[in-house]
């Protein structure tokens, strides 16, 4: 650590907290105190904790800070769906989505500036890429969103559940996400069951097996197609990491613990993988895994080429599925008004890998 940089307390695992205040002569159990403070009491500073000493507090506003990215812009959509876009600290914007339901409330997380994997019916991917998000960065986004929320009227918290399907690709930034999972889990953190922390990947083979040994949560894959030949197309992904090898992985992903089951999510693209045929080979390719199925209604976004299945075709394509005896749920499709639903987080990416300019120059859009 040089002089003039002060750690930043936000980006710590509660491991990684009993680290530092070693490192720095304290007791191990100062790391809960803070991580308590930090993330269950939401304080912005050290004087503020009230348990610490007086020299503890000073000497951590010298060498620590509590950082978080800040509010650029707050939106809130006519179902309730509420959108932040928060400003990091090198200027990218990341998008962070609250979807209130019935019974739970979800807030969907991004893990990266833009994203790298190209999904061509994605809007993220669209955008190029410019970095992974750091631990702080991903758990700052819960942080934030349960300080604009508040509480129920039973003191309760509103988010009940956490899923990293917002920008980005949550298993090539494994480093950084683990940590901030821990902390979603920690009972002095969020305290949320790996039930309701759910991580969505394109299918990041060795990838899953480290999440399967060090941080099992709810796992989704974003499947989208029946086949290699039309998965490759879509998911560009999948000329690395092929179905049959990914769905051996969600075996193995969810052999340890006999009742858990992969959500498998399934983008509704008119006339490309909405057919009864399809659904019907997707019913065959899931046979033996444990598998629910969600499936979710195209989100347009500028110079797509795809268009949304149509209700029919969707609720054919369900029932082809539900008679074989799958799980399957119909996604609703929240906070579109606002950009919020899924596939369309784009942030504000400064793109470093120059996929908007050759995207403009090949089709001339701006
Ligand atoms: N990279 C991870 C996390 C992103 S999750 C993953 O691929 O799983 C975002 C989910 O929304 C994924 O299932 C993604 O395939 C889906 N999605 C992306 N673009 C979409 C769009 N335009 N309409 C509907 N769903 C989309």
């Amino acid at each position: 650590m040089s002089n003039t940089e002060k750690t930043n307390l936000i980006n710590l695992d509660r491991q990684a907290m009993q680290d530092y205040f070693a490192g720095i002569g304290e007791k191990p159990f100062r790391a809960t105190q803070i991580t308590q403070w930090i993330h269950q009491y939401g304080a912005n500073d050290f004087e503020a904790m009230t348990n610490l000493s007086r020299e503890l507090r000073a000497r951590l506003t010298e060498i620590a800070e509590i950082r978080l990215p800040e509010i650029a812009q707050d939106q809130l959509a006519a179902d309730g769906t509420r959108k932040w876009l928060l400003r990091l600290d090198d200027g990218n914007c990341i998008e962070t989505v609250f979807i209130p339901e019935e019974s739970r409330g979800t807030l969907c997380v991004s893990s990266q500036v833009g994203c790298t994997l190209n999904c061509s019916f994605c809007s993220t991917g669209h955008q190029g890429f410019n970095r992974s998000l750091k631990a702080g960065e991903i758990v700052a986004q819960l942080l934030v969103a349960n300080r604009a929320l508040g509480r129920d009227p039973k003191g309760e918290r509103i988010i009940t559940n956490v899923v990293l399907m917002g920008m980005g690709e949550p298993l090539l930034n494994f480093d950084e996400v683990v940590p901030a999972m821990r902390l979603m889990l920690d009972d002095h953190a969020y305290g949320l069951s790996r039930r309701r922390v759910t991580l969505s990947t394109a299918g990041v083979i060795p990838m899953m097996d480290r999440l399967r040994a060090e941080c099992p949560v709810s796992l989704a894959v974003s499947l989208h197609a029946p086949n290699d030949a039309l998965r490759d197309e879509l998911v560009p992904l999948n000329k690395k990491y092929p179905i049959r090898e990914l769905l051996d992985a969600c075996r193995r992903y969810c052999a340890d613990s006999p009742r858990s089951r992969v959500t498998f999510e399934y983008v509704m693209l008119a006339d490309v993988n909405d057919g009864v045929a399809q659904a019907h080979e997707l019913v065959h390719l899931l046979r033996d895994v444990p598998a629910k199925v969600n499936l979710i209604p195209f989100n347009s976004f500028p110079q797509t080429q795809y268009r949304r299945s149509t209700k029919e075709a969707i609720d054919r394509f369900r029932d082809v599925l539900i008679e074989a005896g799958l799980t399957t749920i119909t996604r609703k499709t929240r906070g579109d008004d606002i950009d919020a639903a899924c596939g369309q987080l784009a942030g504000q990416v400064q793109d470093r890998t120059r996929r908007r300019q050759r995207l403009v120059a090949r089709v001339g859009v701006s």
